[in-house]
Parts: structure tokens; C-alpha cells; sequence
């Protein structure tokens, strides 16, 4: 991570885990642990129905509420579904964007993700943008081409002045709840590479500003050295972001 240039950022994805009345026993272990955040910003994506009961529980806090998905489009007959414009008003702030979950099991394609970036700009939310790689794509050698492609479609037509606002997490997919984490090497690497595609599309200047998250089995073990590496600038963090004890000793990796 590098501190000069832009925020640490770590996020919990709770995922489809802890009922409202979980996520607030979960919040209340949580808050004394990591009252000391000077460093980076701590963010937990909860899900929909826990938004209420995590922006109740956090409001005298340091620490951000954010949702794991949004629709791509502002409103309209889709039922179940979710807007923008909705968790904004909640008091929302981040919102994952494009998580392989997404990607894997509702057939969310680039293009989706680009969309959901848009209107997430434009309604004042900050996403957290997920690009990752299969074991068979990272086997055949294609890693840094893919992401590189991911990354571009997550930012086309987006100006630099928002570009700010976006967070990426590079997630390879293969250490997505596995217990098998990319070596700190791999994530600078991928880290490293997201970060030239955006310099050659916005200029040196606004690519360092931004924030790029590695996620994929990260823990208080292995936290330390991920986030030593310089395009590493957080975590986006699933299994571990669900014992309070796990997340805060992450929270305290980054702020050494
Ligand atoms: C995730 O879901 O974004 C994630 C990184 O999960 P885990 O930490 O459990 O691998």
C-alpha cells in the first residue's frame, strides 16, 4: 500500500450470511475492536436486510456500510431487486460491483458491470469493482491480459474526475473461499498491472489516487504481507470478515 497517494480501504462481504439480529451482535463484538482505525477506511458490505440494523449500529463509528450488489438500472418493474437509489437514501455508501459470485451464478457480464458502475457514480455511491481470474485462465498465462480487459470495460466511458471514486479488488477466483490465497507476489503483480491500465487510460497522476484491494481467502495471517505489497491498498475480505476477532486483527495489519 502505499499511504501517500491514496486510502487504505477494508471491506467485509458478509455475503449471504447473519440475520439482522446476528449482524448486530456481530457489530457489537466488532466496534471496541477496531475503534483505533487511524489509518484505513473500514467498510462492511452487509446484506440488504442488515443495512438498517449496520447503519443504526455504526452510526457513531468510523466505519462505512455497503451493499453487495445494486441494478443496473435507476428504477422500474424488476421485481425483487434493488436500486441505487435506494441504498443511497439508506445511507449507503459503497457498493460491490461485479463480485465473481455475480458474475458466476447471474450470468453478470462486463457490460452489466460497467452499467451498475455508472449509475453508482452517478448516484453517489462508491464501487467496489471485482476482477479476477479462474485457475484454468491463470494456468493458461491469460491473468494479466483478462484483467486488463475486465478493468477497461468496468471503466469505459467514466471520466477521470470520477475515477476517484472507484475501488478495485483484484479476486482471483480460485481463492475465493478456498483457504488457497494468491502469494503476496501474485496480488502485487495483478495489482501492478490494474493500475497501469488505468495510467494509460486517465495519466500517472489519477491512477495513483486509486485503490486497489486484493480478496480471496485473505487473513489476520496472511494480511501483513499482502498489504506490503504497493498496489495492494486493502482487503476485500469474505470468511474472515465473519468472526470479529479475524477482521479486526486484518484492520490491524493495515494500520501498522
Ligand atoms: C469475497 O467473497 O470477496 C472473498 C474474498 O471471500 P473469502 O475472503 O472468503 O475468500
Amino acid at each position: 500500500m502505499n499511504r501517500r497517494y491514496r486510502k487504505t480501504i477494508i471491506a467485509g462481504n458478509w455475503k449471504m450470511n447473519k440475520t439482522p439480529s446476528e449482524a448486530r451482535q456481530l457489530i457489537d463484538e466488532l466496534k471496541p475492536l477496531i475503534s483505533k482505525a487511524k489509518w484505513c477506511e473500514v467498510v462492511l458490505c452487509v446484506p440488504y436486510v442488515d443495512i438498517p440494523v449496520a447503519l443504526r449500529a455504526l452510526k457513531d463509528s468510523r466505519i462505512a456500510v455497503g451493499a453487495q450488489n445494486m441494478h443496473h438500472e435507476e428504477s422500474g418493474a424488476y421485481t425483487g431487486d434493488v436500486s441505487a437509489s435506494m441504498l443511497k437514501d439508506l445511507g449507503v455508501k459503497y457498493v460491490i460491483i461485479g463480485h465473481s459470485e455475480r458474475r458466476a451464478y447471474y450470468h453478470e457480464t462486463d457490460t452489466l458491470v460497467n452499467q451498475k458502475v455508472h449509475l453508482a457514480l452517478k448516484t453517489g455511491l462508491r464501487p467496489i469493482v471485482c476482477v479476477g481470474e479462474t485457475l484454468e485462465q491463470r494456468d493458461q498465462g491469460v491473468t494479466l491480459d483478462l484483467i486488463t480487459v475486465q478493468v477497461k470495460a468496468a471503466l469505459s466511458g467514466v471520466s477521470a474526475e470520477k475515477l476517484r471514486q472507484i475501488v478495485f479488488a483484484y479476486e482471483p477466483i480460485w481463492a475465493i473461499g478456498t483457504g488457497r490465497t494468491a502469494t503476496s507476489e501474485q496480488a502485487g503483480e495483478v495489482g501492478a498491472s490494474i493500475r497501469t491500465t488505468i495510467r494509460k487510460m486517465y495519466g500517472a497522476r489519477a491512477a495513483r489516487s486509486v485503490t486497489i484491494q486484493y480478496g480471496g481467502s485473505m487473513n489476520a495471517a496472511n494480511a501483513h504481507d499482502l498489504l506490503a505489497q504497493l498496489d495492494v491498498d486493502g482487503g476485500l475480505i469474505g470468511g474472515a470478515s465473519l468472526k470479529a476477532a479475524d477482521f479486526a486483527a486484518i484492520v490491524q495489519a493495515a494500520n501498522q
